[in-house]
């Protein structure tokens, strides 16, 4: 008890809402938003067709010829993958051989990639996995150097096990790497955090050299399965530029590969992708097709969620554990969770790791439970099958602002304290850029920073209940029917928005602490 307590004690955020001036009429202004969206779709329920009114707006990405050379060239995966492996390599030996808690290997990991990739896959979709390092590795095993193998690659080229052929051991990854990262502070061990970081490789590797293609990617990894629902929200997409060239093209490269490239690593159908959640980027669909026909572009964001057509049992089950996991976050770095961690460790006579597991499973399962409760509730007045799978996406954008809100706070409060780690990247006490005397502070003022994590907030909000609006379409013809998922689903994301916005006014407790 004593020593959670002196945790939160020295290391919290010094902002609560006590000591923001105008925090309730802030919050008033809030709540009147979310009021106000809702009735602006809520006065639409009876409209039909919303699905043909989804923006058709595109802009493509590589019109520019030079652009697309760039892309097509056969170097072009490996060399955008060459740096960042590089760099993860270094990171690797940071904390391998550094000092446990200040070399660079914890603080790069959680402070910048951790908290970036979710900024990333939010304004550009799935660029981390276009240049994953660990994927360059698979690659470098399976086609050499400069992936010049392609057709004739090594590797057992066995069948992903049909159970598995989902994207549930992804969900097993993302609650166990959760509980490691929260319970067992791997975010300031930087050696706990190597290990992590090459069992991640050696995981991609092994896939690629024993399963056809990338079928770790597609089913196993966290950062891709996470990260590919999220996408659905990102402005930007893979996708064919005419349809009728690919009806008229016989020849179907982007799903055969060529000579120098390979098909679909995600046993994607390029030409069909109507959605990003399994597309990384790799561009290989774009150097095999010899019409120029796909291409990358910019469009308005979350139309994967309003024209999706197929839901699926696993999707929406990670849907539900990002929800949760998400806003767990935000609960471990409050006061409350701390004294309900000490008050099971004491009655439970164990220490602050068992009655984080406890106390974790308990809400894990307590809120996934209370959603298919809801669910259950809800479905009692619908005629049609699935629905809650249907509308479990729809908490895909609140789960993605939230998550950017909480972010914020991590890159704007904690970044700086990546410059004295840069400069002494082992912990040995090394001054390299002569920035030895460098006290981390924060980028912005409390005042913006907490109108960025509202504004996200609020965005997501709005595009949650944009996609229920437009899926309750799909699910019934009945107004009555949809007037009744609508209120339902929009009360629950109403106390969703609330509870985010009380985080925005807690302190927190945050990840630097030891750097
Ligand atoms: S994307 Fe290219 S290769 Fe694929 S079907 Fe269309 S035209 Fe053919
Ligand atoms: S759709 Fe194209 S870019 Fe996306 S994963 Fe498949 S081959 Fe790569």
């Amino acid at each position: 008890m004593k020593e959670t307590t002196q945790i939160y004690d020295n290391w919290c955020l010094p902002s609560s809402s006590e000591i923001i001036k105008y925090a309730g009429l802030e919050q008033g202004i809030l709540l009147l938003l979310f009021v106000l969206i809702g009735l602006v779709f809520a006065f639409r329920l009876k409209g039909k067709n919303s699905l043909s009114i989804v923006s058709s707006y595109r802009y493509n990405l590589l019109s520019n010829s030079y652009l697309l050379k760039i892309v097509k060239s056969k170097y072009f995966s490996f060399s955008i993958r060459f740096l960042p492996a590089l760099l993860f390599v270094f990171i690797l030996i940071t904390g391998f051989y550094g000092r446990k808690y200040t070399s660079l290997a914890a603080g790069f990991t959680w402070l910048f990639w951790w908290t970036l990739l979710i900024y990333f896959v939010a304004f550009a979709g799935k660029v981390f996995c276009a240049v994953c390092p660990w994927d360059f590795f698979a690659n470098l095993f399976q086609f050499g150097w400069f992936h010049k193998l392609k057709k004739s690659s090594s590797g057992l080229n066995l069948k992903w096990p049909k159970a598995l052929k989902n994207v549930y051991p992804a969900i097993f990854f993302f609650v166990v790497l959760t509980w490691l990262e929260l319970g067992f502070d791997i975010t300031r061990n930087s050696y706990f955090t190597a290990w992590l970081g090459l069992l991640m490789v050696v995981m991609a590797v092994l896939s690629a050299l024993i399963f056809e293609r990338r079928s770790f990617c597609r089913y196993a990894c966290l950062v891709g399965r996470v990260s590919g629902l999220y996408a659905q929200v990102s402005p930007v997409e893979l996708r064919k530029i005419n349809s009728q060239v690919c009806t008229a093209c016989k020849t179907k490269e982007c799903i055969t590969g060529t000579t120098a490239t390979t098909p679909c690593p995600t046993f994607e159908k390029p030409f069909k992708l109507e959605q990003n959640t399994y597309c990384t980027l790799c561009t290989e669909c774009i150097r095999s097709c010899d019409k120029d026909n796909l291409s990358l572009f910019l469009r308005p964001p979350g139309v994967d969620l309003e024209k999706i057509k197929t839901s699926r049992k696993d999707e929406s089950v990670l849907a539900y554990v990002m929800l949760i996991l998400t806003f767990f976050h935000g609960i471990t770095m409050t006061k409350y969770w701390f004294t309900w961690t000490a008050y099971i460790g004491n009655i439970a006579n164990v220490n602050y790791q068992w009655s984080f597991t406890i106390l974790m499973l308990i809400t894990l399962f307590g809120a996934y439970f209370l959603l298919k409760g809801f669910e259950l509730f809800i479905a009692r007045f619908v005629s049609g099958n699935n629905m809650g799978m249907n509308l479990a996406y729809v908490f895909i954008p609140i789960t993605l602002g939230y998550h950017l809100g909480h972010n914020s706070m991590h890159l704007f409060i904690e970044l700086s304290y990546l410059v004295p780690i840069i400069n002494d990247p082992f912990g040995f006490g090394w001054n390299l850029f002569g920035l030895a005397g460098y006290q981390p502070a924060p980028f912005i003022n409390p005042d913006m920073l907490r109108y960025i994590q509202l504004s996200v907030v609020l965005i997501g909000f709005y595009y949650s209940i944009k996609a229920l609006r437009q899926r309750l379409e799909q699910i019934s013809d009945a107004v009555k029917e949809r007037t009744m998922m609508f209120i339902g689903y929009y009360l629950i994301m109403l106390v969703l928005a609330v509870l985010a916005i009380w985080f925005v006014y807690q302190p927190m407790v945050m990840k630097s602490v030891s750097v």
